[in-house]
């Protein structure tokens, strides 16, 4: 676990306990006075006789008016946690994360104690916390253990107007539970302005509105639309570094790499600017950033120097970083896209909403006049983007959601009072997966196999790979892997200088074209054998903050195995056994090589290719399955393993019929079918 709060990160080590308090006291008194200053603070009194008087109400403000932080220290004032906790969901969990500290700090006590946050895999919070800020998908899963949400006196359901899948759920959930617990008091808070709608869903609750301030902000656009939006914004950058008065910059982008990439550029570039030009702060800020790091943006800028966050959509309403004054929109996000007739999900690089780029551009005029450069046209702007980005409910995968519906007792999901309903094609979808993953049986019910699936806080594939390693008696092997892959892409690193020696020791994972799974899985035991060695992750170019991370992750789903009687097994020797358990997880993700090297998915053909980040990438076996595809500038199958296609016949009878899986030669292709549409 990372425990660490931000406070703990910044205090020295020399530092007595007394000088320790004084500081944490002065500190505290700042923080108050600053709390005064925040633009909700005008409407404490309102805000809190609303609250008494309403069970449910729709608060909207403007991003860093102060919602997120201060309501519930409100409510908290007025005495409504001695009845029960407080939630605050966000969607994000660095938002959860980096709020609660802050929170904490605000109250001068420790990060965990009266002010914590739970959020997948890490639960930092204790008996004494009395706010709990949480993912809105911790809050729906709390409703597996606790259906009337007992513990909690009010739950407030923040960035409400970022219409996540899971708060989209528990908008439905609240809202029966708020029926028969007058007691509960719900917050329903959102930035924009689409509060009508809330207010509707809601049985006409009262709004209530917090006037932000706002200052003028000079929107610019380019004349012709970008080629490449990753190098025009670091031209925009030193542009703007150069050539603007003081203020700092926040530039939005899509995901990790992107901003790995940015950073290590601007690093370069701004080497060579000499020593007239002020110095220029590198602030990265995305999902997977280390606790200790993230607290680094919100540090102020020192005099004469200037402030760049590298942000993902997370700045867009999730944080407010003061003393921005230039906002740098290249005009796109990473979002999942599914295809309910397909039944594939894939991230992709999209272009945003309207909707979205008014709010990047909004985050330069928080504290004074700002300017927003667009790295796309203004008729890009007028015609291109859409209005409003489409619900996630909209456009996912639902398996996952409807196991934990099913798992509440919900049956009807057709009659579940969604705001938006999703698409009948996709909740059939996800009913067939399901099915398919014996999970529900034909009538729809909940087998034993997904009443145990639905204790692991995982998509349904990994869970069912998990429950079905109790068969092939390698469980100890299968929560290794699947704790490695859920750490994302950052186990491996590759620095530019010294690319062939990071490969190299990548390559020795995966001696024996074992495939990805195994791969990760004896980085994992290598690991494990060197007694958790950070020399050993240096050696092989392997991120041990990633690796630390698996291994929290590992522990717990060793605990869920136990909670679902499933014995720790390990069948070390047995790959094929392994990848038998891969399989009945992921028999939907398989496919077969085609004469050009490129492969077509099994059921939906579809033409996909190997990551060539894989170990098995210039292998090229004839029968894959793979973790994910992710559409770069190919569709890219992400975390591949070899299959021997008599088991896909053997796992999932129900999903594959013999001709699927014939082997006896691949079948020629009409010219010109190699792609199928999406
Ligand atoms: P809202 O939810 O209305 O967007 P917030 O409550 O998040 O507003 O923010 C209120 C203020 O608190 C902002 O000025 C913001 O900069 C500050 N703040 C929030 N989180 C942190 C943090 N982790 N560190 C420093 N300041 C923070
Ligand atoms: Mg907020």
């Amino acid at each position: 676990f990372v425990k660490s709060s931000v406070i703990e990160g910044t205090q020295h080590e020399e530092d007595t306990d007394q000088e320790d308090a004084d500081e944490k006291a002065m500190l505290k008194r700042e923080l108050q006075d600053e709390r005064k200053t925040l633009p909700i603070y005008k409407f404490r009194d309102e805000l809190l006789k609303a609250v008494e008087e309403y069970q449910v109400i729709v608060i909207v403000g403007e991003t860093g008016s102060g919602k997120t932080t201060q309501i519930p220290q409100y409510l908290h004032e007025a005495g409504y946690t001695a009845k029960g906790k407080v939630a605050c969901t966000q969607p994000r969990r660095v938002a959860a994360m980096s709020v609660a500290a802050r929170v904490s700090q605000e109250m001068g006590v420790k990060l965990g104690h009266e002010v914590g946050y739970s959020i997948r895999f890490e639960d930092c919070t204790s008996e004494k916390t009395l706010i709990k800020y949480m993912t809105d998908g911790m809050l729906l899963r709390e409703f597996l253990g606790e259906p009337d949400l007992a513990s909690y006196s009010v739950v407030m359901v923040d960035e409400a107007h970022e219409r996540t899948l899971s708060t989209d759920i528990l908008f439905g959930l609240v809202k029966d539970i708020s029926r028969f617990r007058p007691d509960l008091k719900l917050l329903i808070s959102s930035a924009t302005l689409d509060a009508e709608k809330f207010s509707d869903y809601f049985d006409s609750a009262p709004i209530f509105k917090i006037p932000g301030r706002r200052y003028p902000v000079e929107v610019h656009y380019t004349k012709a639309p970008e080629a490449d939006y990753i190098d025009a914004a670091i031209v925009t950058v030193l542009q703007i570094h150069v050539t603007q008065s003081p203020g700092d910059i926040l530039v939005f982008l899509t995901g990790q790499e992107e901003i790995e990439t940015i950073d290590e550029i601007l690093k370069h570039r701004t080497r060579g600017l000499g020593t007239k030009i002020a110095e220029l702060i590198i602030c990265p800020i995305y999902a997977n950033l280390p606790t200790e790091l993230q607290a680094k943006i919100f540090e102020p800028t020192p005099e004469g120097a200037r402030k760049v966050v590298l942000a993902t959509n997370i700045a867009e309403t999730s944080l407010t970083i003061d003393g921005i004054k230039y906002v740098v929109d290249p005009g796109f996000c990473k979002i999942k896209s599914y295809n309910p007739r397909t039944g594939m999900e894939s991230l992709l690089i999209n272009p945003i909403s309207k909707a979205s780029a008014n709010q990047r551009a909004g985050r330069s005029g928080r504290t004074g006049p700002g300017k927003c450069f667009r790295l796309y046209t203004s008729y890009n702007y007028m015609h291109d983007l859409e209005d409003n980005t489409v619900p996630e409910i909209q456009r996912t995968n639902l398996a996952n959601v409807v196991l934990t519906l099913k798992s509440l007792g919900i049956h009807d999901l057709v009659n579940f009072d969604f705001m938006d309903p999703p698409p009948s094609e996709a909740l059939l979808k996800a009913l067939e997966q399901l099915f398919a993953l014996s999970a529900l049986n034909s009538r729809g019910e909940l087998t034993k196999t997904g009443r145990r699936m639905a204790e692991f806080p995982l998509d349904p594939m990994l869970s069912k790979m998990i429950v079905a390693s109790e068969k092939y008696k390698c469980s100890d092997e299968v929560i290794s892997i699947a704790s490695m892959l859920s750490v994302g892409n950052s186990i491996f690193y590759r620095p530019k200088d010294k690319q062939v020696h990071a490969d190299n020791a990548r390559l020795n994972f995966h001696t024996g074209n074992v495939g990805d799974h195994i791969a990760l899985l004896n980085v994992y035991n290598s690991w494990k054998e060197t007694d958790y060695s950070t020399q050993w992750c240096y050696e092989n170019y392997i991120q041990v903050r990633s690796m630390k991370r698996a291994r929290d992750i590992r522990d717990q789903l060793e605990g869920l195995l136990e909670r679902v009687e499933i014995e720790v097994s390990s069948n070390a020797s047995d790959l094929d056994a392994i990848k038998k358990a891969i399989t009945s997880g992921f028999f939907h993700h398989s496919a077969r090589l085609q004469k050009n090297g490129s492969y077509r998915t099994v059921k939906n053909p579809q033409t996909v290719f190997i990551h060539p980040s894989s170990g098995l990438a210039q292998v090229l076996p004839r029968w894959v399955i793979y973790h994910e595809l992710v559409l770069t500038t190919k569709e890219y199958m992400r975390q591949v393993t070899e299959l021997k296609p008599d088991w896909l016949g053997e796992i999932a009878p129900h999903y594959y019929q013999l001709k699927d899986v014939d082997d006896s030669g691949t079948k020629k292709l009409p010219k010109g079918q190699g792609r199928a549409a999406l």
